[in-house]
């Protein structure tokens, strides 16, 4: 057998090309280059970052992308002791303080049964039932749910909606009251268009395993204590407690930032879009890969060759891609197409006194049902509340979101437009006077994949390709989660598997055709 240091040597000979610097690429990078393999990082755009893009601005701080994420994930713990991130993260002031619309006014979010029966965010109706169910659910919902089980959804069904399953449960108020605007406000999507199994697989995994939500977390919640006290024996994997979302000093872009400084100029290839991938079997995992990407710096297209490959490009863009096996094309029709949600963000300031009713804490959310009410955006950021450091004393700077599956022409509205509709919506939810002081639009067409019902076909055509193509693995939020720190995680378990499948074919010289 070779000597870890050998084996270490002819493991740090492999070349790794990673395709996409959003945050999913870059943890699986810094995690490769960590152990020692040669990477190379293609971004076809001009910053690295993806989905996370923070400005400085005369004094303001505000993100056009992910605005806060939350460290749930043990690999991003890791991540973030690694790259030294702690003493940067920027923790939200009043963070549990939440607000739903309802009737056209702000509602706190209640954070514990006897709040929520005083608040009027439910009818009593609704109220009774969700209290009932969270408070004596082991008893109540196991019971709802078995009502409507063998009739509704089937062992195997991986389609049913968000709508559908929280409305099986909780009642149609709640989906329209709680679960519309969250969605809403998390995924740009709405309750009916998203897929249970793929928006919420820890929910909907629950239930499959214990035949009802709250009994199973209550179950999950036990053995995590147990799991937690094994943490204190040393006797298990480490998992620290959270403490809730969380930005940086100066954005979320801190994220990206420090990971593509750790990772150096050398490794990141800025403005090298990938245009096609070319595997070809040789006698060892060796070189297999070949990628061509344009270079700005270039006129004629540039050649990558690697080991491996991980992809965490988009899926909308992985379909422009040309791919090739063994010297024939490799077609890409079985890859279905994704739908996406578009999405404008809107920064605005008002000056503190022209702001009659401020509210304290995280954000206002917008239930569909309120447009009727004359709201039109999908929920306001009290950012400047959260983060006192993203403007000036004397104002409060806001990012509102607007588009969505619920309104995806009024995404692509002009600045104009959205001016207007997002200071009428304030006017009418805290009460601001006049005009804004300042206004910065920024529009994603593509801002989050919508993980429909069908999305299961998306999944799997992804793990065709994987198992089609020795050495090649897809990472990001098209497969594991929409949220920052799934990306993370799954960046860094694609590293994981190049690396147990580059050391195998160290030990193996035959590689597979
Ligand atoms: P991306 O960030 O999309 O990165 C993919 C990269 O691939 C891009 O840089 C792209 O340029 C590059 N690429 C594409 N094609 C090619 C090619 N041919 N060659 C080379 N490179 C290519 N999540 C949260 O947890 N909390 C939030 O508050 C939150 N808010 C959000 C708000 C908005 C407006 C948006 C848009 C997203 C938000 N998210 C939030 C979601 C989260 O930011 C993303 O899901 C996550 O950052 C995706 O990371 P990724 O690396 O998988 O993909």
């Amino acid at each position: 057998m070779a000597s870890p240091a050998k084996q270490d040597q002819r493991i740090s000979r492999k070349r790794v090309a990673v395709v996409g610097a959003g945050v999913s690429g870059l943890a699986a990078a810094y995690k490769l280059k960590s152990h020692g393999f040669s990477v190379t990082v293609l971004e076809a755009d001009g910053r690295a970052g993806g989905k996370l893009r923070s400005v400085s601005y005369n004094g303001l701080i505000w993100d056009e992308g992910a605005n806060t994420m939350t460290e749930s994930e043990p690999e991003v713990q890791c991540l973030f002791d690694d790259l030294g991130l702690r003493e940067k993260q920027q923790f939200p002031i009043s963070q549990s303080k939440r607000y739903i619309v309802r009737n056209g006014l702000p509602v706190l979010v209640p954070t514990d049964p006897i709040a929520l029966i005083k608040s009027n965010i439910l009818s009593t109706k609704s109220k009774v039932c969700f209290y009932l169910t969270i408070e004596f659910q082991i008893i109540l919902e196991p019971f709802l749910w078995k009502k409507y089980s063998t009739s509704k959804v089937s062992e195997d069904d991986t389609d049913e909606s968000v709508g559908g399953f929280f409305q099986r449960h909780f009642g149609k108020e709640v989906v329209d009251y709680l679960i519309d605007p969250i969605v809403a406000g998390t995924s740009a999507g709405d309750p009916d268009s998203l897929s249970m199994s793929h928006s919420f697989p820890e929910l909907w995994n629950i239930e499959k395993r214990f035949g009802s939500i709250l009994s199973g977390l209550v179950q999950s919640k036990l053995s995590t204590k147990k799991e937690n006290s094994g943490v204190r024996n040393g006797t298990t994997g480490k998992r620290k407690p959270t403490r809730g979302s969380f930005s940086f000093q100066n954005g979320m872009q801190t994220l990206t930032d420090t990971l593509s400084k750790e990772l150096g100029e050398d490794v990141l290839k800025l403005r090298s879009e990938v245009l096609s991938l070319s595997y070809n079997a040789g006698k060892s995992a060796s070189q297999n890969w070949s990628l061509t990407y344009s270079s700005d710096r270039n006129s004629k297209n540039l050649i990558a060759d690697a080991d491996a490959v991980i992809m965490t490009a988009p899926v909308c863009n992985v379909r422009e891609m040309k791919f090739m096996k063994g010297g024939i094309p490799f077609p890409l029709n079985f890859l279905p197409e994704v739908a996406y949600l578009p999405l404008s963000v809107m920064i605005t300031t008002f000056r503190k006194e022209s702001v009659k009713r401020p509210l304290e804490g995280f954000g206002v959310l917008v239930p569909s049902l309120e447009q009727q009410n004359g709201l039109r955006t999908l929920g306001t950021l009290f950012s400047s509340m959260m983060f006192p450091n993203r403007a000036s004393n004397d104002e409060y700077l806001y990012t509102t979101f607007i588009g969505g599956s619920r309104n995806r022409e009024l995404a692509k509205s002009s600045t104009d437009e959205l001016k207007q509709i997002v200071t009428s919506d304030l006017r009418q939810l805290l009460g601001v006077e006049g005009e804004p002081t300042f206004v910065n639009h920024f529009y994603w067409s593509k801002a989050f994949p919508l993980y429909g019902r069908n999305y299961d076909s998306v999944v799997k055509a992804i793990e065709t390709m994987e198992k089609s193509l020795p050495g090649f693995f897809y990472a990001g939020n098209h497969r594991d989660g929409l949220s920052v720190g799934k990306s993370i995680a799954s960046g860094c378990k694609a590293a994981d598997l190049v690396i147990s499948y580059l050391e195998s074919s160290t030990h193996q010289p035959c590689a597979e055709q």
